[in-house]
């Protein structure tokens, strides 16, 4: 299979383009999606939580308070190594499975190999070794802001919070083999996500093909 990493600032649209790109036969691996099932009441990773951090990460309705647990770490630098190491290695063997069920995907027309999107908010910052390509979806800095205020409901203060701790924007062009701009409309967006979906498909020749002929 053809395995393909996707990455992007928080509100540059990576959610939006992952879901053009299951629309034209890629297989989408989520990372945040993963995460928060293995927090989900009940399933071990919530429960070692409960464990390390006690009752006060459970809400009212037995969910687990986000919030709750952020404002533990944000002081706490060893509290931060035990959540990580917690959560990480089980979104890792999880990644793992569902990439190994990938592998008998049906491959998309137009492309070689099954083309598996692993959605991963911080590729950029943690490397990975498997991903043969890196596409990066890119906006201005200001356009995150104003989606994650308008469209998500997220306070101007707690927006430019997340967006600091997360790689620059020059970082993050820097690591991108194919850029998928979305400085534009959502009409550009989907014409930008056929002209990097088209490049991954022509990508997906198995490698040694090309030169075999
Ligand atoms: P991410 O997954 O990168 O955090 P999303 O794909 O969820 O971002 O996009 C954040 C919000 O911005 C969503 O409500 C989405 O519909 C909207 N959005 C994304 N791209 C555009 C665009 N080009 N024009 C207008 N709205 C957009």
């Amino acid at each position: 299979m053809f395995v393909v990493g996707l990455t992007g600032g928080i509100g540059s649209g990576k959610s939006t383009v992952s879901a053009m790109l299951a629309s034209r036969g890629a297989v989408i691996i989520d990372a945040d999606l993963i995460t928060r099932q293995l927090q989900e009441p009940g399933a071990p990773v919530f429960e070692s939580m409960v464990d390390r951090f006690g009752s006060g990460i459970v809400a009212a309705d037995g969910t687990l308070d986000r919030q709750a647990v952020a404002d533990i770490v944000f002081h706490d630098a060893d509290a931060l190594a035990d959540l990580n190491a917690l959560v990480h290695p089980a979104v890792g063997a999880e990644i793992a499975n569902q990439l190994a069920a990938a592998a008998g995907a049906p491959v998309p027309n137009g492309a070689q190999r099954p083309v598996v999107i692993l959605d991963v908010p911080l590729l950029v910052e943690t490397g990975r070794s498997d991903v043969e390509v890196v596409v990066v979806v890119d906006t201005h800095e200001h356009h995150q802001h104003e989606r994650l205020v308008t469209q998500r409901g997220l306070d101007p203060a707690d927006a430019t919070a997340r967006m600091s701790r997360q790689a620059s924007r020059a970082d993050r062009l820097n690591r991108a083999d194919l850029v998928i701009d979305n400085t534009g409309d959502l009409d550009q967006l989907e014409r930008e996500v056929e002209r990097v979906w088209q490049e991954l498909c022509a990508r997906s020749a198995p490698t040694g093909i090309a030169s075999e002929e």
